[in-house]
């Protein structure tokens, strides 16, 4: 079922003003470099699509796909990513914050997210809409009854804007919790995205897929990398080591 690689993005652009930390200012990618970024992709033979291209299975449209996916809805993705992404044929998931939608975010910096109008334009033209959430917590430090608002109500309000079912997840902050595949399963969503760093997925990952975090230090030389057996392996053995870890005492 899941073979591609998936990217996550953040906001195309620069940073807003302010003293941040560089993990967060690098979450902004200016859109030459990501023209650059895209377009290397094409080089190495990848097209770019979205999770539920991918869930719907091999397409002979889409020989080497790769996945594309953007966190938080921000409006960046339409005014500097999408025209990038159009020219060069490339689908993408967008995960958008729903009760923030046509405001802005709060994570902590404050940028404008997508409206309705923007999101329906976007589900129209090839791109998925998925679900981050409502408020943007972390559904680590939540109830029971606030994940399930959390993960049911922004769902529904995502396919009242875009009228068509809305399926895929990502856990804000990459937060995973337990129980969490069967809420997500039981609520219609057929497929999460983690923050857990690895190229490969396999049918066991599907509530909780790995991405590759990309942002303004990634070249050409690092995308090659991050695509390349060596990520896969090195990202497997930091995972195992670190479950060791976690069952010594
Ligand atoms: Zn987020």
């Amino acid at each position: 079922m899941i073979r591609a690689a998936i990217l996550t993005y953040h906001a195309i652009g620069n940073p807003p003003p302010g003293d941040w930390p560089t993990p967060v200012r690098t979450l902004f990618v200016e859109p030459a470099l990501f023209r650059a970024q895209m377009e290397a992709l094409r080089d190495f033979g990848y097209r770019g699509i979205s999770l539920r291209e991918l869930l719907a299975g091999p397409s002979p449209a889409r020989p080497r796909p790769l996945v594309l996916t953007f966190d938080d809805g921000y409006r960046s993705f339409l005014t500097d990513a999408f025209p990038i992404l159009a020219d060069l044929g490339f689908h993408a998931t967008v995960f958008v914050v729903a009760g923030h939608v046509g405001g802005y975010s709060a994570w902590p910096f404050r940028v404008p997210i997508l409206d309705a109008h923007e999101l329906r334009e976007l589900a129209h033209s090839g791109i998925e809409i998925g679900s981050h959430g409502m408020t943007h917590r972390s559904l680590r430090d939540l109830t029971e009854s606030e994940r399930v608002f959390e993960l049911a109500e922004s769902k529904r309000l995502l396919e009242e804007i875009v009228g068509n079912p809305v399926e895929s997840f990502a856990f804000p902050y990459g937060h995973e919790f337990a129980g969490a595949e069967t809420l997500l399963r039981s609520m219609g969503y057929g497929v999460a995205c983690s923050t857990r760093r690895d190229n490969r997925n396999t049918a066991r990952d599907r509530y909780a897929l790995h991405r590759i975090m990309a942002s303004s230090r990634t070249t050409r030389l690092r995308l090659r990398y991050y695509l390349s057996r060596l990520y896969h392996v090195e990202a497997s053995w930091k995972r195992a080591t670190r479950a060791l870890r976690g069952l010594q005492p």
